[in-house]
């Protein structure tokens, strides 16, 4: 095994279990490895630090996998980190009423750059380093194991595979090929997923939880859902009794999924109004018809790709939220998000906070929204926290 010797004094993130090592805290590689290959990282005097995946066209040129020298990672050390993150997900999908969720996430997950989705009975996987990419034959032989899925879609976002000099796929690895729509639940909701042409692995389903708590306010309510995309909020709501729901989207696509959801959940189509347009010009024309709504939820796409973002998206976020507010009758209610890793909680406040100053309301936080259960947050591995939220009531 090739052996990559540390800089000296860089070995704290290393010993608190960080993941990741970038390619400036290197002094050297001992030998010639390929990319993805197993080496061993130790420090400068030699000593054991932990195994990870060599990448040398990637800035983070080390993803550690194990921090234990007489671990062996071999085909097993992956099988029984896959088997060890499905089991997890069992009490999520065993009342029946859900089959869709993540069931391996990347670096929470302790497999760097593997994402699986289930939707029913097909997976779609996303490989984003080329690690992963070297294990995917015994990955999908445990995966068959597990699950005996129909089929396996890869579904590997372009931009990231990029940044590790992987190319673009989109393919099946296994079984047969998804149907043009594969229908799932998702808290007795059906939602109808275009695995190979949606979005992301085709489905949002990290705002499950998110989802099913903001309808609980739905009941009567004139709900107003940006980003709507398929319709998660919308459905919830709707199917929560609430009185009218209006749905904006800019893509053509999300929204005829969206109204084909609605006749598969048997949903009054007359309470549902669907709009594509872009959200910020819409909320703006609703504004001037003098529109009001009781709950406005806004789930954006991620403003902030990286720190260096911040202040821009943080902007973006503040006329956004602004616009919400001023949409809503008073003490209704805001349901918004951030799904940018760089934009804390804290600065999510911060950022409500300039929007109800500038819109001139009065904002209570009444509940914090967060990523769910099959979205884990590694306490070693901050980065992975993306998906927050705030439940605002809006005077
Ligand atoms: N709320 C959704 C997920 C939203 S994902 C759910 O529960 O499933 C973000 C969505 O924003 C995508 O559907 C994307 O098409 C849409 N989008 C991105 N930019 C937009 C814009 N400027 N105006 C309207 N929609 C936009």
């Amino acid at each position: 095994m090739v052996d990559v010797i540390l800089k000296k004094g860089k070995e704290k993130a290393v010993l608190q279990r960080h993941p990741w090592l970038f390619s400036g805290a290197i002094e050297k590689v001992k030998g010639k490895p390929v990319n993805g290959e197993i080496v061993r990282l130790l420090n400068d005097k030699g000593a054991f630090m932990a195994y990870g995946f060599y990448n040398d066209q990637s800035r983070v040129a080390l993803r550690l996998l194990e921090w234990d020298e007489s671990v062996e990672i071999n085909e097993d050390w992956f099988r029984r980190k896959v088997a060890v993150a499905v089991a997890s997900r069992s009490s999520l999908l065993e009342d029946g009423k859900t089959n869709t969720c993540r069931l391996i996430f990347s670096e929470a997950d302790y497999l760097p750059g593997l994402i699986v989705d289930k939707y029913a009975d097909y997976l779609a996987v996303q490989i984003l380093t080329s690690g992963i990419e070297k294990m995917m034959p015994v990955i999908i032989d445990e995966l068959q194991k597990l699950l005996q899925p129909k089929g396996i879609f890869d579904k590997s976002d372009a931009s990231s595979r990029a940044h590790e000099g992987l190319e673009t796929i989109n393919q099946v690895l296994a079984g047969e090929h998804p149907p043009e729509i594969v229908k799932v639940l998702e808290n007795n909701v059906t939602y109808g997923i275009n695995i190979a042409e949606g979005q992301k692995s085709g489905f949002y389903c990290d705002q499950r939880d998110n989802r099913l708590i903001t309808a609980l306010h739905a009941k009567d309510k004139k709900l107003l859902d940006c980003f709507s995309y398929t319709g998660g909020f919308t459905l919830n709501a709707l199917k929560n009794g609430a009185s009218s729901v209006t749905s904006v989207d800019s893509s053509a696509l999300a929204i005829e999924t969206l109204k084909e959801n609605i006749q598969l959940n048997k949903l009054d189509a007359s309470k549902h109004t669907a709009i594509q347009s872009d959200v910020n010009k819409q909320l703006r024309a609703l504004r001037e018809q003098g529109e009001k709504f009781d709950i406005v939820v806004l789930d954006p796409p991620k403003y902030a790709p990286s720190r260096s973002a911040l202040d821009k998206a943080s902007r973006a976020y503040k006329d956004l939220n602004r616009m919400g507010m001023l949409l809503l009758n008073s003490g209704g209610l805001l349901a918004t998000f951030s799904c940018s890793g760089a934009m804390d909680i804290d600065n999510f406040k911060q950022v409500l906070a300039w929007a109800a100053l500038d819109a001139g309301k009065e904002v209570q936080f009444i509940y914090q929204f967060c990523q769910p259960e099959d979205h884990p947050v590694r306490a070693s591995f901050p980065e992975g926290e993306y998906l927050k939220g705030l439940l605002c009531r809006v005077y």
